[in-house]
């Protein structure tokens, strides 16, 4: 047993002052001045939030040289995250109900938070129910193998279907076109070959096919759209939010759009490199107001870790793709002290929403599994990816300085003091 003192609780609009105590991995009293004379940790008035989730991480099965799920796993804590989604791009890819089960047992084995799989959609496996399955991952540009949905005309049947799909949405015969018009020999031009148009294209082909299917259909998809990074694309599906009646649509962005643009494309090198990519500083706004504006439903990492030797690579021979999740909290909670989003901004999109969208209960509730992040919000610290725990030692954010920085992650009761 152990008793967590001088807490304050967030939950919608409201912190809360109090005590908790926990046994056997289970809440047991929320209180305050709970009289207790076993093992106990001072919060310090410290900001306990209910265990905040990244839906979106890439813990590189299939390639331990990048991370694997004890890696990824500590960096998760690390970050004060307590759940991800993992997603199917692996080697080999998870396609079939074999890989996926396989995957799902090798994670639930090594990974120290609670760890979530999705599965990758194909033009011959979508029809395949996973009972396990978090989410179902749709690629619109090349990934692994097959991967991918290549024929566009297919998406109509696609997602026609009572479930939930994850879409990385970049439009790939206009990567296509730009590849052709510029070279990749420069980081900017990364940026232009994925320019924002590929984006906003993607974005209506699916938006498009959902408006038939909200209106010919029964069923009742939900899309939610992954790491979104361009103004127009958000505006295109605020529409869509509102006028769409049967289909669900929910909205990630991860933390590089949010703070970094294509001004330092050259600066940042390989470690600015990922898709969709750098984008411009009135997207980085954009995005912040989606936030605030509950367009934005959540942040997500697409923690997307790489040898540091490929990334210092020339740009053709450069992955795509940064570890994020040891930096996306502190990032945020750094928004919050500088007055530009609320705590229960944060809140939102970081433990609620993405709590009920993939349907995690990370509750704080006595008799439920002790699952918290708590927040020190005056801990001001410098950005170094020497101390990650992530294999991936490299970030875009090396030598910020933010303020705000997980005190302590629980999962499922067992406690890491950070
Ligand atoms: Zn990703």
């Amino acid at each position: 047993m152990v008793l967590l003192k001088n807490g304050k609780i967030v939950s919608d609009n409201k912190i809360t002052e109090s005590d908790i105590l926990i046994e056997d991995g289970i809440t047991q009293k929320i209180e305050k001045n709970i009289d207790y004379s076993g093992e106990i940790i001072d919060l310090k008035g410290n900001y306990v939030f209910p265990g905040m989730i990244d839906s979106h991480v890439h813990f590189r099965w299939g390639n331990p040289e990048k991370e694997d799920f004890v890696s990824g796993s500590e960096a998760a804590i690390a970050g004060g995250i307590v759940y991800a989604i993992d997603m199917p791009n692996n080697t080999p890819p998870v396609t079939s109900k074999e890989i996926f089960y396989k995957k799902m047992n090798e994670g639930n084995e090594k990974s120290k938070i609670n760890l979530y799989y999705a599965y990758g959609v194909t033009e011959n496996n979508y029809l395949e129910t996973v009972e396990e399955a978090k989410v179902y991952k749709i690629f619109t540009v090349k990934s692994v193998g097959d991967l991918f949905i290549s024929d566009y005309s297919k998406l109509r049947e696609i997602l026609d279907q009572n479930k939930i799909f994850a879409i990385h949405a970049e439009h790939k015969n206009i990567i296509l076109e730009n590849s052709k018009k510029y070279q990749l020999n420069s980081f900017e031009n990364h940026c232009k070959i994925r320019s924002r148009e590929s984006e906003i294209e993607a974005v209506k082909e699916v938006l498009n096919v959902l408006e038939k299917i909200d209106n010919e259909s029964k069923n009742k998809p939900h899309v939610h759209f992954c790491h979104i990074s361009v103004k127009e694309a958000l505006d295109l599906i605020k529409t869509a939010k509102k006028t769409f009646k049967n289909v669900k649509i929910t909205v990630e962005v991860s933390p590089h759009h949010l703070f970094l643009n294509c001004e330092m494309a050259e600066d940042l090198k390989g470690f600015g490199k990922f898709n969709p990519p750098l984008r411009e500083k009135e997207d980085n706004l954009a995005l912040l107001n989606g936030i605030v504006d509950g367009i934005v439903n959540i942040v997500a990492t697409d923690h997307a870790p790489h040898l540091i030797d490929e990334k210092l690579n020339s740009v053709e021979n450069c992955p795509s793709g940064i570890p994020g999740i040891e930096t996306m909290v502190p990032l945020i909670m750094n928004l919050v002290n500088e007055g530009k989003i609320s705590i229960f901004d944060a809140y939102r999109v970081l433990s609620k929403n993405p709590s009920e969208i993939f349907k995690i209960n990370n509750k704080i509730e006595v008799g439920n599994s002790a699952n918290m992040s708590i927040i020190d919000m005056d801990k001001k610290y410098k950005i170094s990816a020497k101390d990650f725990k992530s294999k991936a030692k490299f970030t875009p954010f090396e030598g910020k300085t933010v303020e705000g920085k997980p005190f302590a992650t629980l999962v499922n009761g067992k406690i890491y003091i950070l």
